[in-house]
């Protein structure tokens, strides 16, 4: 089988009245990029690049004119040899960020690609399924806009989480402490002491600022403090570590087997979040899999696209072994992403929704997605 052409589309939605707030700015759209690989087979494969900072073109740019002729003509199975010879052709410039999630969107087109070679859902390639469905937990609680009250609107949404069922769910962080405590307690005050409660500062503290936070809302129960500080500070984030009772987790910033080596061999978090989209692939993540099981921290990925990086991530949820094997494992949580995304559900055909606090994971070939072309047509810049 050979690769017959790169594809790839920019879609953007505004958010007119829907503009969304967090600890680093406000967006009023969301944009992806998603690409498309084809083969001489008829077989295509679909992959999504992490978009946060963007914008999305850069990494389509980067797939289309800078990956797609190096692939043309070779074989889509040798995913291993293929993810190698990308990364070396770029690694002087591109070891991190938009480089490596346009890597991650190609890397993840070829397992999709492989799962229908061979009829067999990707997670049966990575080693078969530790749960066939994902206990999710909802992403939201950012700062609304043009509303009241924020405290209220946050409650009123919280609320909504748990009456949709979810077992937990995660706040933003990162307004300064006074204001982050406010919103703390306010919700779980309403949600009462059942559901799990995340926070996410991303990246908003320095070290002494994070674990005066983390010793100020440790009393609501907090299952885990996430990007208490900037990524490139390893040393903060082990000081908050070792000052907080509250897990510390940390690394949707971090990319590849080589970033993640340093936050695992200096145990820098609790618990590792890799994106699928953006830290490398599949191909990339079943190291980064292996090597925080032999450290022993916990895997929990961050996902946070479309439906295509949601299905892909789906998949590399149900291969994710427990951290460690026991006999009562504790189920990893799955990110499910509720904030506002006019595109997230339309640009497959299948959509994946909440049952019982959990969302099941495909077992069709590859992925288990197809593109709505009309939706992407759309859409597309
Ligand atoms: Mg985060």
């Amino acid at each position: 089988m050979k690769i017959t052409e790169v594809k790839t589309y920019v879609l953007q939605a505004m958010l007119p009245d829907k503009a969304f707030g967090w600890s680093q700015r406000v967006t009023d759209r969301r944009q992806t990029a998603i690409c498309v690989v084809s083969t001489d087979e008829g077989l295509q494969g679909l992959g999504e690049a992490f978009y946060f900072g963007g914008p999305a073109k850069i990494a389509a740019e980067i797939i289309s004119d800078v990956f797609g002729p190096l692939l043309v003509g070779r074989d889509p199975l040798d995913h291993n040899v293929i993810w190698d010879y990308l990364y070396n052709w770029t690694r002087d410039q591109g070891m991190k960020g938009i480089t490596i999630s346009a890597l991650s969107a190609i890397d993840i087109a070829l397992w999709d690609i492989k799962g229908k070679a061979l009829g067999l859902p990707v997670y049966k390639l990575l080693g078969g399924a530790y749960r066939n469905k994902a206990r999710a937990y909802a992403t939201g609680l950012y700062e609304p806009q043009n509303v009241p009250s924020v405290e209220k609107a946050l409650v009123e949404e919280a609320l909504g989480y748990k009456e949709d069922g979810f077992g937990g769910m995660k706040l933003k962080v990162g307004y300064g402490i006074k204001t982050d405590v406010r919103y703390v307690m306010a919700i779980r005050e309403a949600i009462g002491e059942d559901i799990y409660l995340m926070v996410d500062a991303n990246h908003a503290y320095n070290a002494a600022e994070a674990i005066r936070l983390a010793r100020e809302i440790e009393r609501f129960n907090i299952y885990w403090f996430e990007e208490p500080v900037p990524p490139e500070d390893l040393d903060g984030y082990m000081e908050v570590k070792k000052n907080s009772s509250i897990p510390i987790a940390g690394g949707e910033c971090e990319y590849t087997r080589y970033g993640f080596r340093e936050l695992i061999n200096r145990r820098a978090v609790d618990i590792l979040q890799p994106d699928l989209c953006a830290a490398g692939g599949f191909t990339e993540m079943i190291k980064i899999a292996a090597m925080a099981t032999a450290a022993n921290i916990s895997l929990v990925p961050h996902v946070w696209g479309t439906n295509v990086g949601l299905a892909a991530s789906l998949q590399f949820f149900a291969a994710l072994p427990h951290i460690p094997e026991r006999r009562f494992p504790d189920e990893p949580f799955f990110e499910y992403d509720r904030s506002s995304h006019p595109l997230r559900d339309g640009v497959t055909l299948e959509k994946f929704a909440l049952k019982d606090g959990y969302l099941s994971i495909p077992d069709r070939p590859g992925l288990g997605v197809k593109l709505d072309t009309v939706f992407v047509a759309k859409y597309a810049l």
